[in-house]
């Protein structure tokens, strides 16, 4: 017998891409709407009027007069194996991964301390709200082994892979060009497809990764086209610098990617700050993605990414928003978001909160090539929903009920809420929190 639950209250949700439409027309807000999930999806949505009476008889229905419905998070680059370093102080990226990342990241040997970890990062993620990750795993495979069978009884999206690393790592957190492949594999044969877990061929960056790693990065795509491609891309100068140094026939850091084929629709690049209006044509024109983490940016100095530019170049780069912890600073999209406002204002450009919003959503789905199937709450996407209610903070929600419209309401949320207004998350119709 079909299994249908309704979920009724103010909902916001999107009629388009609030960087191409007005953010005004891109957002809707229904003041009294319904949710109808069946089998994990979303089988109906639509104003509570209209709806009510085409329920099914006996339908279990929740309702939240003072929360507020919208599409589930989407946090499209994290590193669950950093969770341990979050706010480890005192150093600019390259310094950051000698000092912190690699000495915590060889604790992954041991598959016990990741799956400790791993369900600790999978719990946050759902109080939080996310309900959709792209997650680095070590370079050690049982550490994606710990995460997605730990993710298989969370029920979130979870999309991860382990980081391949031949080359400018210290020992113990090395990998070979075989190795890699011969691993990715195994992991790809046992995960991928698996209930709601992906793989992503995972390259931690070109300066860990040597011309045959590349390579086999990009046969493994070539084998599993279903995979994804994640990695980061033009985080710092010295980092540019450094790539400029090794790869010298390149024309610059994403010729680097583009000459090994790693390029294309499903690769998801971290950060993307500092890169020319050049690298920008070819992202943009080849359907890779950004994403963007400005909490990790501003913890670790590495710059501001430039949106403007990155949305408005040629039809626009396809960009979600990420909050990279261990480098960033919360597991949550909404204090994420506020961030990214920031970055914005610092750079003397605007985010609409719509548009904030829609990078935590429906931004995330395109950059994981996931719109038909996540980000937004229309019928036949997975139910994954966040019901927000400001009550538990008084302050804030005596400052939301003056909000002049939903944009108002939203701005405010995502400048000062944190957690504690995380009300109810379902992922695929399950009630993670
Ligand atoms: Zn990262």
């Amino acid at each position: 017998m079909t299994q249908f639950r309704a979920l009724r209250g103010p909902a916001l949700s999107f009629r388009g891409d609030p960087f191409i439409d007005p953010p005004s027309e891109a957002l809707v807000h229904d003041s009294d709407a319904i949710l109808l999930m069946e089998e994990g999806r979303i089988a109906a949505f639509g104003p509570a009027e209209a709806l009510l009476r085409r329920l099914p008889p006996g339908v279990p229905l929740e309702t939240f007069p003072s929360g507020m419905m919208m599409p589930g998070f989407i946090d499209s680059h994290v590193h669950f194996a950093q969770l341990g370093i979050t706010g480890a102080c005192g150093h600019g990226l390259l310094e950051w991964l000698e000092h912190f990342t690699f000495p915590e990241e060889r604790k992954f040997a041991d598959e016990a301390y990741a799956q400790r970890v791993a369900r600790l990062f999978l719990d946050e993620l759902a109080r939080q709200g996310t309900t959709t990750a792209a997650v680095y795993g070590t370079v050690h495979a049982a550490s994606v082994d710990a995460l997605f069978s730990e993710a298989q009884t969370a029920g979130l999206r979870i999309i991860a892979g382990k980081t391949m690393m031949d080359r400018n790592a210290p020992e113990g957190l090395l990998d070979t060009a075989q190795s890699s492949y011969d691993e990715c594999r195994a992991l790809i044969e046992r995960w991928h497809g698996k209930g709601r877990l992906g793989y992503a061929v995972t390259p931690r960056f070109v300066a860990t990764s040597t011309p045959e790693q590349m390579e086999v990065a990009r046969v493994l795509r070539e084998e599993f086209p279903g995979c994804w491609l994640q990695s980061h891309l033009s985080e710092t100068t010295a980092e540019v610098n450094w790539v400029r140094q090794l790869f010298p026939r390149c024309i610059d850091y994403v010729d680097v990617l583009e000459t090994h084929g790693l390029l294309g629709p499903r690769a998801i690049y971290g950060h993307g700050i500092h890169l020319t209006h050049r690298e920008r044509m070819r992202l943009a024109s080849t359907d890779s993605a950004i994403a963007h983490c400005p909490t990790s940016n501003l913890f670790l100095g590495s710059g501001l990414f430039d949106l403007a530019s990155a949305k408005s170049i040629a039809g626009g780069i396809r960009v979600g928003l990420a909050t990279d912890v261990g480098a960033g600073t919360s597991l949550s999209m909404l204090r994420t978001m506020g961030a990214a406002y920031e970055v914005a204002r610092l750079r003397g450009a605007n985010l609409a909160p719509a548009q904030a919003l829609w990078l935590a959503t429906g931004g995330g789905a395109q950059s994981l090539g996931l719109d038909m199937t996540i980000g937004n709450l229309r019928r036949g996407m997975d139910a994954d929903i966040v019901v927000v209610d400001t009550s538990p903070v008084a302050w804030l929600d005596w400052r939301c009920r003056q909000a002049r419209d939903a944009h108002d309401w939203l701005g405010a949320l995502m400048t000062a809420a944190d957690d504690r207004v995380v009300h109810a998350v379902y992922a695929a119709g399950k009630r993670v929190k």
